[in-house]
């Protein structure tokens, strides 16, 4: 009897956007849990089952294995449970039970919230709520409140299973990662590309990051905050492959080459070809920046039409539109926010006279960059390129 699996203290997963996807369900269903199963590593008491579409995990239910399903992406919400027999009287003793561990006092309210799924349960879930209420108030003396209650009790009765819960917590929603293809990030050591990876990730892109680091004009701590950022995202997929680019040389380069405030739009231009043959090599669609509209100089319409002008591939900005201020509280709440504002200088300032350019033409970077061998410098950036699996 499948029942047995399920007793004692666990967690219950819901499915989010999953349920939209019809024929691809199972695929989706199959990252769901290897990403889940990965978040979990190191805790092999806790067992997970697939069952009616949600996924349970037993053997524990305690803060951590809580914490480790935050950043699942997939489910929408979750809550620690009791498993219990599937029979009234067991529903209502662990109903009580639940209220007991509550605390309160004589002036809490509650609710019993049931639903039933398997409907051969010889209890209506209306039944189920009176039956589970009357214990509870009985054992307890709480009232009571259908609307607003200190404490609502929820039970869920299916098939293979039935369990209690009195807390609902916010999963990540958004898609599994890796069920959305694999996308080069371009990786500064700022507030707002480690967001942008994350933003993709939440729709089921599998990252690799590249950074730029123009050794030895930025220094080796400005290579571990990209290393410390790359770390988090990787927590959240099967591996992590950054690949740092020794950019220097190529910035000296640009600096002879460029006028007219192009410098920035240069380095961005070479910026885009390095990453864009990384990618080729590596069978990737995309490429990804956390580029903001009109944030600074380089960020205006023009600008980025330039800048695209020598991508190979698609530039996705997942923060085009963001709210700076909502940016720094989603990388705070995903963990970046304190890495991002150690202070470590970035290469993109390196050389770079006061007054950028904000509406660059494709073909006036183009007549600059005739001075410079693109190939050759795209051609050594890879050749050097320091890869660094996280
Ligand atoms: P961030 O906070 O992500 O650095 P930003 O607002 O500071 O962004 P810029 O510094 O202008 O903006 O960079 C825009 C985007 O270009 C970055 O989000 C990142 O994707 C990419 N980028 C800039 N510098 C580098 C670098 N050294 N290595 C890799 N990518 C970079
Ligand atoms: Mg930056």
């Amino acid at each position: 009897m499948k029942q047995e699996l399920f007793s004692g203290a666990g967690v219950v997963l819901r499915l989010g956007e999953l349920y939209l996807k019809g024929g691809n369900r199972r695929l989706f269903m199959n990252a769901l849990v290897a990403n889940a199963k990965r978040a979990l590593q190191g805790r092999d008491e806790v067992r997970m089952h697939v069952s009616e579409g949600r996924v349970f995990l037993t053997g524990a239910d305690d803060e951590d294995i809580c914490a480790r399903m935050r950043w699942v992406f997939g489910f929408s919400s979750y809550s620690p449970v009791r498993y219990c027999e599937k029979s009234i009287d067991a529903i209502c003793a662990q109903a009580v039970s639940l209220a007991r561990a509550y605390g309160g006092s004589p002036q809490t309210t509650f609710r019993i919230a049931a639903r039933r799924s398997d409907k051969s349960f010889d209890h209506t879930s209306a039944q189920i709520g009176i039956l589970a209420g009357n214990a509870v108030n009985e054992a307890t003396g709480f009232g009571v409140d259908l609307e607003s209650p200190d404490l609502s009790i929820g039970v869920e009765v299916g098939k293979e299973w039935c369990f209690l819960w009195t807390q609902q917590l916010e999963g990540a929603r958004g898609l599994p990662v890796g069920t959305s293809g694999r996308v080069m990030l371009l990786l500064s050591g700022g507030i707002d590309s480690p967001v942008a990876g994350h933003l993709l990730q939440k729709r089921g892109v599998e990252l690799s990051g590249v950074y730029f680091h123009a050794f030895p004009y930025t220094s080796d701590g400005a290579k571990q905050k990209v290393i410390d950022l790359a770390r988090v995202l990787a927590r959240r997929q099967r591996s992590f492959r950054l690949h740092v680019v020794h950019f220097a040389a190529t910035q000296e380069a640009l600096r002879d080459a460029a006028g007219q405030g192009y410098l920035v739009l240069l380095y961005r231009r070479m910026m885009m070809r390095i990453a864009g043959e990384l990618a080729r090599g590596q069978k990737m669609a995309a490429l990804a920046t956390g580029e903001n509209l009109g944030q600074v100089a380089s960020q205006t319409l023009e600008n980025m039409a330039v800048v695209e002008a020598a991508a190979p591939f698609p530039v996705l900005r997942p923060l085009l539109t963001a709210d700076k201020l909502e940016t720094i509280s989603l990388a705070r709440t995903i963990g970046t926010f304190d890495i991002s504002v150690r202070p470590f200088e970035d290469c993109c300032t390196l050389f770079v006279p006061p007054h950028p350019q904000t509406r660059g033409r494709a073909d006036i970077a183009q007549k600059m960059e005739s001075r410079v061998d693109i190939e050759a410098c795209v051609a050594d950036a890879v050749r050097t390129v320091e890869v660094i699996d996280l």
